[in-house]
Formats: C-alpha cells, sequence, structure tokens
C-alpha cells in the first residue's frame, strides 16, 4: 500500500533505465501478463552472484512508469509471504537466508505474489488447512528445527494413508526429504525451519495432482525454462 502511494505521489514520472540482458541470469518463472499492472510481463530470474550463493531477481522490460515500484512491491510480498530475505540493497532482489536453492518453492512464492492485490496485507499463512477429502483439519507441526509432521484430528487407518498423502505432496513441492514409510514427516535438508512455504504449499499438497498438472500446463507454454529440480 505504502509503496503504492509514493508511486501516486511521484506522479509516474519516472524512467526506468534499461537492465542488461546478461545481469539477469536464468529465467526460472514467468508472470506473462500482469492483471495488477498494465499487464506488464514479470519475470523471477536465477543468478548466481559468486559460487554457491543463488540469489533471485524480479525485473521486467515494461518501460510503463511506476513498473519499478510493483516490482518492489512483488519482491516485499515474497519476503512476508515467503519468509525470504532482501540480498544487498537491490529492492528487486533476494535470496534464502539459509542458503539454499528452493527453487520450486520460490517460483510458487513468485506466483503467488503476483496475485496479491494492493491494500492487501499479505502474511505467512497458517500451518493448518481444512481438508475437503475427509473433511477435517490437517495440521502440520514442526518438531525440531526444520523436520515437520503432518496431522489430522482424529487419526485411523484412512486418515493416515490421506497425511501420507499430504506429507508426500510437500516433499515434492517443497523439495523436502520423505522420513519414514508413512510419509507423515518431511523435513527442509538446509536444516533450516522455513515454516512460510509449508503453510504457502500445504493447501496445494492436498491435491498434488493439479498442482504438478498447473506446473506441466505452464512447461508446455513455453513459460519456464525446465529446471532439473523438476523431474523429483
Ligand atoms: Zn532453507
Amino acid at each position: 500500500m505504502e509503496m503504492a502511494k509514493r508511486a501516486d505521489e511521484a506522479g509516474g514520472v519516472n524512467i526506468r533505465p534499461a537492465v542488461h540482458v546478461v545481469e539477469l541470469g536464468r529465467r526460472i518463472e514467468l508472470q506473462s501478463m500482469d492483471p495488477l499492472f498494465h499487464n506488464i510481463t514479470i519475470g523471477l530470474y536465477e543468478q548466481q552472484p559468486k559460487p554457491g550463493v543463488i540469489e533471485y531477481f524480479v525485473h521486467s522490460y515494461s518501460g510503463i512508469p511506476d513498473t519499478d515500484e510493483r516490482l518492489a512491491r512483488v519482491v516485499t510480498i515474497m519476503l512476508e509471504l515467503g519468509g525470504m530475505a532482501r540480498a544487498g540493497n537491490d529492492p528487486q532482489r533476494l535470496c534464502f537466508t539459509c542458503g539454499e536453492v528452493h527453487k520450486l518453492a520460490c517460483r510458487r512464492l513468485f506466483v503467488a505474489a503476483c496475485k496479491v492485490k494492493l491494500g492487501v496485507v499479505s502474511e505467512p499463512m497458517p500451518l493448518e488447512v481444512s481438508d475437503k477429502t475427509t473433511g477435517r483439519n490437517i495440521k502440520v507441526i514442526r518438531e525440531d528445527k526444520a523436520t515437520y509432521r503432518v496431522t489430522a484430528d482424529g487419526l485411523d487407518e484412512g486418515r493416515a494413508q490421506r497425511i501420507g498423502a499430504i506429507g508426500r505432496g510437500l516433499s515434492r513441492l517443497a523439495q523436502m526429504e520423505l522420513i519414514g514409510e508413512d510419509a507423515a514427516r518431511v523435513r527442509f535438508t538446509c536444516g533450516t525451519p522455513h515454516d512460510e512455504l509449508v503453510g504457502l504449499l500445504l493447501p496445494r499438497a492436498l491435491n498434488l495432482r493439479a498442482a504438478m498438472r498447473e506446473q506441466e500446463e505452464a512447461m508446455s507454454r513455453g513459460l519456464l525454462v525446465a529446471p532439473s529440480a523438476q523431474k523429483s
């Protein structure tokens, strides 16, 4: 909101400087028409400023005034919604403080952030969701630094299966490690808690098939550069 206000006050007179293509890195996700800002195209780019360091960069080729403010807002929402951090002083650059890549989660976070309307306060999603399949509340509990356990109220055999399916969904969407045969536990291999990412991906983990189909459709439209991570 604050960002939009500032853009209004500026009267939309800023002209955007061109960004060199070579600085962008590899595009890993695309919002092809941003309905919240003049249908501009916004890309999410992965960069490696030095060996072992991965940063993400939100960029648009649009020359429309105030595009920078729009991009900065998308980044700010990603920080709030996904628990990411700024990488340096660049308002379009961000990273995970654990140093991990978390690429799939970052892509989903970017797509979600582009959809948050102006005036809506973005905050991390709860680790709890209502499951239509079982009619129960599904909760995810963090057991230690990076391990999460999927639970439901009233656990019988059928529900244990459902919990395993959700655990597998989370592991796939967030690139987490599955623990145990029942698949009720998942863990971030970076050893760092990412409650925000789990909250963001939990509703999608309930319907993994739909989430994967969505991803494949995006791929087939040629919107994405296929990262090898998508195979798993
Ligand atoms: Zn991490």
